[in-house]
């Protein structure tokens, strides 16, 4: 992972959340109050920006930077939750341009822990988390199994990331909110899909094809 893949990564998400906004936002008129394709993609448009003018030329740097923008430029819950974990990651990375594929999932890993100290949340409570974590569990995997290989793995953990994030998306369908917005909802939440764990699981899967595209 180096400065460029970082930011056609960021770039990739900001494309893909764009194009999914208004499904995001749909999500979240069932369950939550109808700003989350809004919200991302006002934040990763702004990440976009940010990024253009600051050229960081450290891979650490680029995701600090990414997060710092989100926890300033959006509102809601997701726009923290998200800065706080691409700041995590950015900070736990090495100095340097490029960092190997397991440092990397180190860093996701960072990032889910700020995010869950942040918010709070616990495996199947319908949010972010539920898709997250599974994606770092399935990257891990894949490093130790992959590590090997000649990106040390990052293509194959990428791609098992995305999927795990898709199924753990799917996952929160029949879950009962119990953090966020939704959570209000109580059994009423129950039968819809989670609009932040389908975000994360968009970035997730920007991820795979940034790496291998
Ligand atoms: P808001 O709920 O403030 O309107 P968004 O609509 O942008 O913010 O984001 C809603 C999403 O945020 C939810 O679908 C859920 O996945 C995620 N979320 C909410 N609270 C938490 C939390 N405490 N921990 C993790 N994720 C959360
Ligand atoms: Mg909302």
């Amino acid at each position: 992972m180096d400065v460029t893949l970082a930011r056609a990564w960021l770039d990739a998400a900001a494309d893909a959340i764009a194009a999914q906004a208004d499904q995001l936002t749909t999500l979240d008129a069932a369950i939550g109050d109808s700003d989350h394709g809004v919200n991302m993609k006002r934040g990763f448009g702004a990440v976009r920006t940010a990024l253009d003018g600051a050229a960081p030329d450290g891979v650490g740097a680029v995701f600090t930077l990414a997060g710092s923008t989100l926890v300033s430029k959006v509102g809601g819950a997701a726009g923290p939750l998200y800065g706080s974990a691409l700041r995590a990651l950015g900070k736990s990375l090495p100095d340097g341009p490029q960092v190997d594929a397991a440092a990397f999932g180190a860093g996701l890993r960072a990032g889910l822990e700020a995010l869950r100290k942040l918010g709070g949340a616990a495996p199947g409570d319908k949010t972010i988390v539920d898709a997250y974590l599974p994606a770092v569990d399935a990257y891990d995997a894949a490093v130790r199994q992959h590590g090997g290989d000649a990106d040390g793995g990052l293509a194959a953990a990428a791609r098992a990331a995305a999927t795990a994030a898709a199924e753990g998306m799917r996952a929160t369908v029949p879950l009962q909110a119990r953090k966020g917005r939704a959570s209000y909802l109580g059994e009423r939440s129950i039968g819809h899909q989670d609009p932040g764990a389908t975000s994360t699981w968009l970035i997730f899967q920007a991820l795979a094809d940034a790496v291998a595209p």
